[in-house]
C-alpha cells in the first residue's frame, strides 16, 4: 500500500530541491502518494495566512511530511511556518545527522555527529514584545517593581521559557537515540554559569535523565566552548542534545564541518507527527538557477523512508549518494567548488538528481 505523505514544496529553491528529492525518492519503486500543498508567501497571497487550516489538517491525517524551505520575512512579517508547524504539532525533536560525505572536502573526514535539538521552547517559543510596546514597557515596570530590574526605555523583550517536561523528553530522545544507533555518547550544551534558571534546569535534568543510561558516557559542555571544540577536533563529539536556539546555531556549524549546508539533512519529530527538511533555507541568492545543491534534501526523504519502515529504500538512496559525490564527476555547483576549487563542469539540480537515480 502506498505511504501518505504531505509535500510542502515551499519557495526559494524549495520547488527544484523537492522536485529531484521526488524523482529520487519515486525511483526507488516505494510507492508513496504525495499530496501537495502550499505554505509561506504563496499560501500567504492566496489564503491570507501563510500556514492554511488545509495543510495543518492534511499533516495531521498522514503523520508524515516532507518540506522544502520556506523564506521568513526579517524582523517584520509572518511569523516563520517552520517554527509554526513544530508547534502546531509538537515536534519536539529536530534531528540533524552530520556525517562527512565522499567528495565534500572539508578539514576533517569522518566526522558522524548528530546534532539533537529541542525544537519547541526556548527563544524561540516566540513570545516576543516590541520596542516601545505598551506591552514591553508593561512587563519592564512590572520587573523593575518586583525584580529590582532596569531597563533601558525603548527595549525589546525576548522571553526564554524552559520547562522540565520539555527538557526531560529531548534529553530522554537524545538518549534513547544513542542506544537504537549504537552510539556512545551524548553531550549536553548549555549557557548554564550564566542562564543560571533556564539552562540551569536544563542542565540539571539533563544529569538526571543520564543517570538511567549507564551503558552511554554523558558530559556538558559550555555553548561557546562546544563551538570551539567542535571546530578543533568533531572527533570528540557524538550526540549532542541543546536547547532550541543553540541547537539551531550548532547545526549550521556542524553543516559547514560536513561540506557546507546542501549537505546537512534534517527530521522534526513528535510523538504523532514528524516532518523532513533539509537544514538550510530557502537561499533566495541562487533560487530558480537550477544551480542548489539537493542532496541535504535528499538524504531527509531517506531519513523519511527510515521513518516509513522503508529501510532498503533509504539505504540505497543513501549509497547512491555516496557513489555519485565520489565519482565527483556529476555535482553541483558548490561541491564542485570545495572539490576543484572552479565550478566549471558542475551540473545542475536536477541533471544530480539524475545521476542519483541511475
Ligand atoms: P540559507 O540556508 O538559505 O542560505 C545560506 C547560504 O547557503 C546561501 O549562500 C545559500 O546560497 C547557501 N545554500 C543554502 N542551501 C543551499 C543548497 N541546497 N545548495 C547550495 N547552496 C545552498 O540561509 P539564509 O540566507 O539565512 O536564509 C534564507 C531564508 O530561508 C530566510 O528567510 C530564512 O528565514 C529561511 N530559512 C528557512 C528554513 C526552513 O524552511 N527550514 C531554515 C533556515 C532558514
Amino acid at each position: 500500500m502506498a505511504h501518505d505523505v504531505v509535500l510542502i514544496p515551499g519557495d526559494g529553491i524549495g520547488p527544484e530541491i523537492t522536485q529531484a528529492m521526488r524523482r529520487v525518492v519515486d525511483a526507488t519503486g516505494v510507492e508513496i502518494a504525495w499530496q501537495v500543498v502550499d505554505a509561506g508567501a504563496g499560501a500567504m497571497l492566496e489564503y491570507g495566512t501563510p500556514l492554511p487550516r488545509h495543510v495543518l489538517d492534511a499533516v495531521a491525517e498522514t503523520g508524515v511530511a516532507i518540506k522544502g524551505p520556506v523564506t521568513t520575512p526579517v524582523g517584520t512579517g509572518f511569523r516563520s511556518v517552520n517554527v509554526a508547524l513544530r508547534q502546531a504539532f509538537d515536534l519536539y525533536a529536530c534531528v540533524r545527522p552530520c556525517v562527512t560525505l565522499p567528495g565534500a572536502t572539508s578539514r576533517y573526514q569522518d566526522i558522524d555527529l548528530v546534532i539533537v535539538r529541542e525544537n519547541t521552547e526556548d527563544l524561540y517559543a516566540g513570545i516576543e514584545f516590541e520596542p516601545g510596546s505598551f506591552e514591553a514597557d508593561r512587563l519592564a515596570r512590572l520587573l523593575e517593581r518586583n525584580g529590582g530590574r532596569s531597563f533601558r526605555p525603548g527595549s525589546a523583550i525576548s522571553i526564554k521559557p524552559i520547562s522540565p517536561e520539555g527538557s526531560r523528553r529531548i534529553v530522554t530522545y537524545a538518549f534513547e537515540y544513542a542506544r537504537s544507533m549504537g552510539r556512545n555518547k551524548v553531550t549536553a550544551v548549555h549557557k548554564a554559569n550564566i542562564m543560571k534558571a533556564t539552562d540551569g534546569l536544563f542542565l540539571r535534568v539533563a544529569r538526571e535523565v543520564a543517570a538511567s543510561y549507564p551503558e552511554i558516557a554523558f558530559e556538558d559542555k559550555i555553548v561557546d566552548a562546544t563551538c570551539m571544540g567542535l571546530v578543533m577536533d568533531p572527533h570528540d563529539f557524538d550526540v549532542l542534545v541543546l536547547p532550541n536556539l543553540y541547537g539551531d546555531i550548532v547545526s549550521d556549524l556542524c553543516a559547514g564541518l560536513v561540506g557546507g549546508l546542501g549537505m546537512a539533512p534534517g527530521a522534526n519529530i513528535g510523538e504523532e507527527c514528524a516532518v523532513f527538511e533539509a537544514t538550510h533555507g530557502s537561499a533566495p541568492d541562487i533560487a530558480g538557477k537550477d544551480i542548489a545543491n539537493p542532496t541535504a534534501e535528499i538524504l531527509s526523504a531517506a531519513m523519511m523512508l527510515d521513518h516509513l519502515d522503508e529501510h532498503e529504500a533509504a539505504r540505497r538512496i543513501r549509497d547512491a549518494v555516496s557513489a555519485t559525490l565520489s565519482e565527483g564527476e556529476q555535482v553541483t555547483a558548490d561541491v564542485r567548488r570545495s572539490l576543484t576549487g572552479s565550478t566549471e563542469g558542475a551540473v545542475g539540480t536536477q541533471a544530480y538528481a539524475d545521476a542519483v537515480i541511475a
